[in-house]
């Protein structure tokens, strides 16, 4: 039988999820402040040469800036490879590396504006009515996840390749998928969807008061429908896109296994999943948390230390903690 919280207990404030949203709200501001120069007419280019390399916090005028966040950069780097090892951003490798290996995942938790827009979609669903989707659907998808990611991981430098030796079989095959997609690969990510196509797309039907005129050609019919699916979806099933797509994510969680910064256990206070279970139950990624070990845990690389689990144990049992070995 599940042990059950008393009121106080359940009434504690939810103090690291509303500083969380904070950062991730900043976050989001920074990373769009685009948004603020088209809304209030006023020009933010003093910031235009900030640039910050990690997916998620360059500025929209960077020159690794895609709007297509992380997929984007993965794509750089692939293409790099491509391209031959000369031009390969081993800068950029490494601090990507070097981040996922000290702080985890936890850019994705607070600071990535896809997994905020992910947040914000869940809020809309009591916690009640979240689904949970069965252990086996979700390891086959964290699979299916890495299989994208090694399936674009060949697309990518065979592309690479291409653009290096046989340009113009490249350019013509570039502009066959249209002015939509400004890379070839940016159709993966959710990010580019967001923050590119769809404004051009409503930009396009407002301009001409049509519906039909936001769509330049079936790969945008595609996409507008593909996008709207996996955002529904998004809003009973926590992180869809995260656990599920996106390429970043599958990346860097090979490297965030490891990572120093992660939560762990405490054997004595936790009661154990048959009389409590509850930092399960609100775990956005589904985490296996109790069969995780009490040690140090990162779930395969997948936690993005948002804290929920700790901040809703009964019993104090998750802290974080800071790993040097
Ligand atoms: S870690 Fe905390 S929330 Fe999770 S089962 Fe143990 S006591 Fe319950
Ligand atoms: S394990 Fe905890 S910190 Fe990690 S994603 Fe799940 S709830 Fe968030």
């Amino acid at each position: 039988m599940r042990f059950l919280l008393s009121e106080t207990e359940k009434k504690q404030f939810p103090l690291v999820s509303v500083i969380r949203k904070a950062v991730q709200f900043l976050a989001f501001i920074l990373i769009n402040y685009t948004i603020f120069e088209t809304i209030f007419q006023i020009d933010l280019s003093v910031i235009t040469d900030l640039h910050i390399p990690y997916p998620f916090i360059q500025t929209p005028r960077s020159f690794l800036f895609n709007g297509n966040g992380g997929a984007g950069l993965m794509e750089h780097i692939l293409h790099s490879i491509g391209s031959g090892v000369d031009n390969l951003p081993f800068l950029l490798i490494g601090i990507l590396m070097l981040l996922s290996l000290v702080l985890g995942r936890f850019t994705c938790g607070w600071l990535c504006p896809v997994g905020f827009f992910q947040d914000i979609l869940s809020v809309f669903q009591k916690e009640s009515r979240r689904k949970k989707m069965s252990i086996q659907a979700d390891a086959a998808l964290k699979q299916v996840k890495k299989w994208i990611l090694g399936i674009l991981l060949v697309i990518m430098i065979f592309l690479g390749f291409m653009a290096t030796f046989n340009t113009v079989q490249y350019v013509s095959w570039k502009d066959s998928i249209g002015t939509f997609l400004r890379r070839p690969m940016a159709g993966f990510s959710l990010s580019e969807f967001l923050f590119y196509t769809l404004p051009r797309m409503i930009g396009m039907g407002v301009d001409q008061l049509s519906f039909t005129a936001m769509f330049e050609n079936g790969w945008s019919v595609f996409l507008f429908i593909f996008y709207l699916v996996i955002i529904a979806v998004s809003v009973f099933y926590p992180r869809f896109y995260c656990r599920t797509m996106c390429i970043y994510g599958a990346a860097a969680s090979y490297v965030s296994k490891f990572s120093m910064l992660k939560f762990s256990r405490n054997p004595v206070k936790c009661v154990g999943r048959r009389d409590c279970g509850i930092c399960e139950d609100v775990c956005p990624k589904q985490i296996r948390i109790l069969d995780e070990p009490f040690e140090g845990f990162t779930g395969e690389g997948e936690c993005n230390l948002c804290g929920k689990c700790s901040e809703n144990c009964p019993y104090g049992a998750i802290e974080l903690k800071f790993d040097f070995e």
